[in-house]
């Protein structure tokens, strides 16, 4: 393992598919400079889930791909797991609300017995959709994340936010569900942020920034914890998207060239906040 500046470089959130790259992502990711990325679980199989059976199948599929990404690319691979918020919309039109939500509930909760058994380390993504549901499906949403929050409060490990992009109120109201839940604020984090949150406004909630170039620029002074992601999809319809999952390496080793000053700050995203954020020290011996 290389790293970058004498650092482990760390993606905070991606997905890998075995109908995309798969492991072969994780290889340019370590050519690029990468050792250890944060693999969230989706669903694979075109369809969504209507039994947990399926949400058994994704999660073992997530797994089996980690273990190629450290065999084949020698790059460590945190696994995330749990039900994909919008797979309640999709479920409710199959099952009706009532059941999905049943459904939704029960996949957070082998999500936590995976994050027990340490198969996986955080619950990821929970949280709400993205835009305008009916009432019904927002209120069965709101239900799911709470649930979420007390799974991840129960078996002690972080929850990664899927949600609309975040104004100030909304920061807030996540610091305010984390307290709710008795989960500290520091173990939840929102995952694809794509602008800097607003200065002193929940400072303890931790936000994922999306790793573009003037988004990096502009956060690298933020004290912590943070970190940085491409929200990489291999979705072959979409090469790319989000971001490249060389890009984290590759702004690692542009902002280090920069200034060595930038570079220490990096320490933060890729070891610090990791550590802050899940008890664990990425390595650039491979753990
Ligand atoms: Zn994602």
């Amino acid at each position: 393992m290389i790293g970058v500046a004498g650092l482990p470089v760390v993606d905070h959130h991606c997905h890998l598919s075995p109908a995309g790259e798969g492991a072969r992502a994780a290889a340019r990711f370590r050519d690029a400079g990468g050792t250890h990325l944060f693999l969230a679980t989706q669903n694979y199989e075109g369809t969504v889930p209507t039994d947990l059976e399926a949400y058994r199948r994704q999660f073992e599929t997530t797994e089996r791909l980690a273990r190629q990404v450290r065999e084949i690319a020698g790059v460590v691979a945190y696994v995330v797991v749990a039900p994909y918020p919008i797979d309640l919309l999709g479920a409710a039109t199959h099952l009706g609300t009532e059941a999905a939500l049943e459904l939704h509930l029960r996949a957070l909760d082998l999500a936590g017995r995976w994050v027990r058994e340490r198969r996986a380390v955080a619950l990821g993504e929970v949280g709400w959709p993205h835009f305008e549901v009916d009432p019904a499906l927002a209120a069965a949403a709101r239900t799911a994340f709470g649930h979420a929050l007390e799974v991840a409060h129960d078996v002690g490990c972080p929850a990664v936010v899927h949600s609309p992009d975040l104004d100030a109120a909304g920061w807030e109201e996540l610091a305010g569900a984390a307290r709710k839940a008795g989960l500290p604020p520091h173990r939840l984090v929102k995952h694809y942020a794509r602008t800097r949150r607003p200065a002193g406004i929940a400072p303890d909630v931790v936000p994922s920034y999306l790793a573009r170039r003037e988004l990096v620029d502009a956060v690298c002074d933020e004290a912590g914890p943070w970190f940085l992601e491409t929200d990489f999809l291999d979705d072959p319809r979409r090469p790319g998207a989000v971001l490249d999952l060389a890009t984290v390496p590759r702004r690692a080793v542009a902002a280090a060239r920069a200034s060595a000053g930038v570079g220490d700050r990096l320490a933060i995203p890729f070891v610090r906040s990791v550590q802050e954020v899940y008890g664990l020290t990425p390595e650039l011996g491979g753990r």
